[in-house]
């Protein structure tokens, strides 16, 4: 491959095949609820991201063996990791947490817990309970980072800055925690030179997992009555092609030792305004694997170069 690929950064971990599973195990989010701000950041509608098999009326125990039976039958020897994805997965009591978690890690087959939050959201009890956990079990707390800009992240109504997401970082990896982050690319008023300039800054926080998402504009949201508004703010892109050279662009100046878990998102066809591709997140894949062949680039090929 021409890049690091999740599943390499599992096979330093596990000898066997391993799939998260999605949990939705009906957590809130303190964007919303008025604790760090009302409406949520501006792009999101958390129906975009639960898969069918994620219910919160089911227990987590419920939820994954589900999950399980989906994947079971085809690759038997697969295990799992439980991924707490929906809204911010610590934003509750610690004891309700620790509670979760553990109905989580008690499941057949599962080896391990990612956990999808927010940076301003880890307690410093419960990452002492995560740095415990993580001795003996697989621990992965997953951030979203979105921008390296506090420009970008206001616009959007995240309710944190970029400092913010450095510490935290910071500390989970010094607990001797998997850190995962997630980045929005497009997002309004960060151009392709301003992209480019963040990627030395995503290296310098040097998270073990990285997901990359274009911006999609979903019904539902601000940003959707934003675009209405005026769409020449943003600057999507419009065709796959495009985004792609912009994500080989990235690859190149990213540090090989950061696994790449996704380059897209998929927002259901009912939710999505733009932009439409009409392609899968693994066609995607082929095509950015193609266009760094045809480059004769690999990740972080650029880096020493200082282009
Ligand atoms: S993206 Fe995450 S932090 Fe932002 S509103 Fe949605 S659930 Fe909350």
């Amino acid at each position: 491959m021409t890049y690091t690929t999740l599943s390499q950064f599992f096979s330093r971990h596990f000898a066997m095949k391993v799939q998260k599973l999605s949990i939705n195990a009906g957590f809130t989010c303190p964007n919303r609820d008025g604790t760090v701000g009302r409406g949520g950041c501006t792009y999101c509608n958390n129906q975009t991201f639960n898969p069918d098999y994620c219910s919160p009326h089911e227990s987590v125990a419920e939820q994954l063996e589900r999950g399980k039976a989906f994947f079971a039958h085809k690759y038997p020897a697969m295990r799992y990791l439980a991924y707490f994805q929906a809204y911010t997965s610590t934003y509750a009591p610690t004891s309700h947490l620790i509670a979760l978690y553990e109905e989580a890690l008690g499941v057949k087959d599962m080896v391990g817990i990612v956990i999808g939050t927010r940076p301003d959201c880890m307690p410093p009890e419960l990452l002492e309970w995560l740095a415990a956990k993580a001795k003996t079990t697989f621990v992965m707390v997953e951030y979203g980072v979105e921008s390296c800009y506090n420009r970008t992240l206001q616009r959007i109504n995240r309710g944190h800055d970029f400092a913010c997401a450095e510490r935290t970082i910071q500390l989970t990896k010094a607990a001797g925690i998997h850190v995962g982050t997630h980045f929005i690319l497009g997002l309004p008023g960060e151009s392709h030179a301003d992209i480019m300039a963040s990627v030395p800054l995503i290296n310098r926080l040097a998270p073990d997992t990285l997901k990359l998402h274009q911006l999609q504009i979903v019904r539902g949201t601000r940003m959707a009555e934003e675009y209405a508004e005026k769409p020449h703010d943003f600057g999507l892109y419009s065709t796959a092609d495009d985004y792609c050279q912009l994500v080989c662009d990235v690859l190149e100046r990213l540090a090989p030792g950061i696994a790449v878990e996704r380059f897209t998102s998929s927002s259901p066809k009912s939710l999505l305004i733009a932009p439409d591709w009409g392609m899968k997140n693994h066609e995607f894949t082929a095509l950015v694997q193609r266009e760094m062949l045809r480059r004769g680039s690999k990740q972080g090929c650029k880096i020493e170069a200082g282009r």
